[in-house]
């Protein structure tokens, strides 16, 4: 385990213990959350080690969730993800013309894939062996491992996509980087990630799904992200929400908290986190960043 001393946004060393929260996807190992006492940032400490996080993702779930069960989960779970496939495009598409995209974290690749059949240059990065392979085999895409970042055209990129994926990066500032280097300086960078400040991650307390720990080491929040951005140059310039986590991630904490799949209460829970969401504080589930170099 490694023992996080200082803050990754803004290297305060005040971080203290809020809550302890346990794998319910994997390992049922417990982990603390702490906080940061200046900028308010959550983050997984301690955490395993770089070397050790991958015995976190040994699941056939990861995958499977795209391919293989047939259970009730997984079946919502592709109807959602053809769906928020278009949405995505749209949202994408409102601010860029076809041009050249990389997807950082790009899992089996059915987001490149749609985005390659409109006319887009799309490169993934994916660190997971089986996905990047299923994604190169079956949809012919260019897709490398993590390492490799390091070796793409710095300002190559007009778009930069990370979907639910900043959440799992160790090295935070250093991906954040990168990042800044690859995208072209007109370019736009869209993050998504969970929010522990909505209505349903307040109604699960420690059983929510978002937290999904160890692999989430880090807790983002609208202002939190807002702050990391700032600090590598970057303004978010619009914020939209991702309505169906509301429903997916109560359906798992239902499960994680009652260990049964309780599609009623999930649903009503969701319902409520929208429009919580909706009427007072914009905190939903999950929340799309658009983000832009700040002076462009
Ligand atoms: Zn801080």
């Amino acid at each position: 385990m490694e023992n996080i001393v200082r803050c990754p946004i803004c290297e305060n060393k005040q971080l203290a213990d809020m809550m302890q929260v346990e794998d319910y996807f994997l390992t049922h190992e417990s982990f603390h959350l702490s906080k940061c006492s200046r900028c308010g940032f959550l983050i997984t400490n301690p955490r395993p080690v770089a070397s050790d996080l991958s015995k976190y993702y040994q699941s056939t779930d990861y995958l499977s969730h795209s391919k293989k069960k047939k259970s009730a989960t997984s079946m919502l779970y592709n109807l959602v993800k053809n769906y928020s496939l278009g949405k995505k495009y749209q949202l994408i598409t409102r601010f860029k013309t076809p041009g050249i995209l990389l997807d950082i974290g790009s899992a089996t690749g059915e987001f490149l894939h749609y985005f390659n059949k409109k006319n887009w240059t799309v490169t993934g990065i994916e660190p997971a062996e089986t996905p990047r392979g299923f994604s190169i085999e079956t949809y012919g895409l260019h897709v490398l491992q993590e390492e490799k970042i390091d070796q793409l055209p710095a300002g190559h990129f007009d778009v930069v996509t990370l979907w639910h994926v900043l959440e799992h990066v160790p090295d935070l500032n250093g991906r954040m980087e990168q990042i800044s280097k690859l995208l072209a300086p007109d370019g736009l960078l869209v993050i998504a990630l969970p929010n522990h400040l909505s209505w349903d991650a307040q109604h699960y307390g420690n059983y929510w799904a978002g937290y999904d720990v160890p692999r989430h080491l880090y807790h983002f929040t609208p202002d939190t992200i807002s702050k990391l951005l700032s600090k590598h140059g970057f303004e978010i310039f619009k914020t939209e929400p991702m309505k169906f986590d509301a429903y997916y991630v109560s359906l798992l904490s239902e499960k994680y908290q009652s260990g049964k799949s309780n599609f009623l209460a999930a649903f009503r829970n969701g319902l409520k986190s929208n429009k919580s969401a909706k009427h007072r504080n914009a905190n939903y589930s999950s929340l799309i960043y658009l983000a832009k170099k700040i002076n462009n």
